[in-house]
């Protein structure tokens, strides 16, 4: 590990960010003293997670006026932890947090990094970076900012995940010399508005001691990490109503989507014979959902029966006036609000009851 001392290159950073930091409701004003609300922190760090400020910033307001303590937030029923996360996305960080709210109201703060990491969700970024910014704790926390970031000062070639160990010892005597909180909140400031992939040199308070900048190779480093293939699916999602009741598929206790409601969706591919042309029969205008690894073509259509069945295993009819309620993902969340705009007039089609028998045999 040839790299010069991490307190002598690191030095200007925290200077610059007492300049320029900005007022976010989770940051302390006094950055040399551990945290007064480590929840607070906690609820950040977790929302922050693949998830911008601009967006983090109304839900943390809300999410700490009606949940402000552990004790609260574990209190909390499910669906509601949910509702107030909606719009968010990843919801697993939401049961996360109420789990890991539930340990800390039952036995306080875990005393040690690793404690901190036994927590629900808190992988070790995120304990290091709770670690140093509530409790003071010299803990690195390195995150793809970060080690794009550090990677570009000292000059590595490779994947710098490779060198997380090593960084981490180098980085902790910084911690401890410019203050655990200060340079791990200036360290992400830094990867976030000016050490981008594309980063703003010029205005950067390392410039002098950039081994990337200095020797003109920011462009490469890091490398450009390996890219998943994006799935893509057409497909249906299906407002169905009879007697004031809509058709919804009911939470999963586990995986990405639990503990939300959702519209039936059908992949269109596995209608063929039925499908109708999208002009004419589709309720209203399609959309792109986009998630990290799949991207969804989406049709919307609203059907009306004049006669009720038995909701399908995994369904429920729910009354329309419980619609609002309901903890639903984004793309569901837009079907809800499609219903709600003035003179939407549902689909009678000749088709109908052949797509309904198919909704139920494809086990929606
Ligand atoms: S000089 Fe440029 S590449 Fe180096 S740390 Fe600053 S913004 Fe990043």
């Amino acid at each position: 590990m040839p790299w010069p001392s991490a307190a002598a290159l690191l030095a200007p950073l925290a200077p610059w960010f007492d300049r320029v930091r900005r007022d976010l409701p989770w940051r302390a004003q006094n950055l040399d003293a551990p945290h007064t609300d480590p929840y607070a922190v906690l609820v950040s760090e977790l929302m922050l997670q693949q998830t911008q400020v601009a967006t983090v910033t109304p839900y943390f307001v809300r999410w700490m006026d009606r949940f402000p303590t552990p004790a609260a937030l574990a209190a909390a029923s499910e669906d509601t932890v949910h509702k107030t996360w909606e719009g968010l996305g990843y919801y697993r960080r939401a049961r996360f947090l109420q789990t890991a709210a539930a340990s800390v109201a039952a036995e306080g703060w875990p005393n040690d990094l690793a404690g901190l990491a036994g927590l629900p969700g808190l992988g070790p970024y995120t304990a290091a970076a709770v670690g140093a910014i509530a409790f003071q704790w010299p803990t690195p926390a390195l995150d793809g900012n970060a080690f794009r970031v550090l990677a570009r000062l000292v000059r590595i070639e490779g994947d710098p995940r490779l060198e997380a160990a090593n960084l981490r010892d180098w980085l902790t005597p910084a911690l401890v010399e410019h203050g655990p909180s200060r340079l791990t909140q200036a360290l992400m400031e830094l990867g976030a508005t000016l050490c981008l992939p594309n980063p703003a040199c010029a205005a950067c308070p390392l410039a002098d001691a950039c081994r990337a900048f200095q020797e003109g190779c920011t462009a490469s480093i890091p490398p450009p990490a390996k890219r998943t293939p994006v799935q893509k699916v057409d497909l249906w999602l299906v407002a169905l109503e009879t007697e004031g009741r809509f058709l919804l598929r009911e939470p999963a206790s586990r995986g990405l989507l639990a503990g939300l409601w959702r519209w039936p969706a059908l992949p269109a591919e596995d209608l063929p014979a039925m499908a109708p042309a999208p002009t004419g029969q589709v309720a209203w205008p399609g959309w792109t959902q986009v998630y990290t690894h799949r991207r969804e073509a989406v049709s919307p259509i609203y059907l009306r029966l004049d006669h009720s069945f038995p909701a399908p295993e995994g369904l429920r009819w729910v009354p329309r006036a419980d619609l609002p309620a309901l903890p639903l993902g984004k793309r569901d969340q837009r079907l809800r609000d499609l219903l709600d705009t003035p003179g939407q007039i549902p689909l009678q089609t000749p088709g109908l009851t052949a797509l309904i028998q198919a909704m139920g045999s494809t086990g929606w």
